[in-house]
């Protein structure tokens, strides 16, 4: 076994590990789907990832994206999640191989987003990101709007809205934060029955995710180790 594979066998043990406690702490019996977030690392990692069991991955930029993907061996086990703030014009090729995008943040992106994933034939899973951040630093579009934004996704043919996700804000404890945005996905899924995700928590703070209800976590370093030797 390489150092790389037994590395990343203990990481993913140890998360595996918190995700089930807070579960547990939080009196949860559902399950949460771990997004493993490969940016900036190899392919090779996500297929050594996908042989310890990880379905799901998210990445963040477009081009490295589209090259990691085209890469993997593994490809038709995994689940790839778009979860980086995404430029109009990189819709096309974002719809060419992420199966969810959990970035949406403006009317015009969804209407390229609903072009794109028919140009390609097929209906893309959306989520709606929320700015919880009030200086708005984080990405997002602001609370107030995400009710009418996905009102539109949800009426997109080519997009099917399954709920929404954020950042934690910065120079704020997450769990106030984490609180608001399951209040505003609750509001969302009384109109909406198949937007029931909830994606929050990163490596930092998937223990307050869990407890306000996130049904996807976004790991990276806590899985794959500091990114800053590989930027
Ligand atoms: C990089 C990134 C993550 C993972 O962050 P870690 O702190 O490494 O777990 C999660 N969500 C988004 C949107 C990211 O860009």
């Amino acid at each position: 076994m390489s150092d790389r594979r037994a590395e990343l066998e203990a990481r993913l043990a140890t998360v595996r590990q918190r995700v089930a406690a807070a579960l547990e702490a939080a009196g949860r019996t559902d399950g949460v789907t771990l997004v493993a977030v490969t940016k900036f690392f190899p392919a090779s990692d996500v297929d050594l990832l996908a042989e310890l069991g990880v379905t799901d991955i998210g990445e963040n930029r477009d081009q490295e994206a589209a090259a990691k993907v085209a890469e993997l061996a593994h490809r038709d086990r995994l689940t790839v999640h778009f979860i980086g703030q995404l430029q109009t014009n990189k819709a096309g090729s974002v719809a060419g191989y992420a199966d969810v995008v959990h970035s949406l943040d403006r009317a015009k992106l969804a209407r390229a987003l609903d072009r794109a994933a028919e140009r390609e034939g097929r209906v893309l899973d959306v989520l709606v990101q929320v700015g919880l951040d009030t200086a708005g630093g984080r990405g997002g579009a602001a609370p107030e709007e995400v009710p009418a934004l996905a009102d539109l996704a949800a009426d997109l043919p080519h997009l099917r809205l399954r709920g929404l996700m954020a950042v934690a804000p910065l120079g704020e404890p997450p769990r106030p934060a984490f609180a608001r945005l399951r209040s505003l996905a609750e509001r969302v899924r009384a109109d909406h029955r198949d937007a029931t995700w909830l994606s929050a928590g990163m490596s930092a703070d998937l223990e307050d995710a869990v407890a306000e209800g996130a049904t996807h976590l976004r790991v990276g370093s806590a899985i794959l180790g500091s990114r800053e030797s590989h930027r």
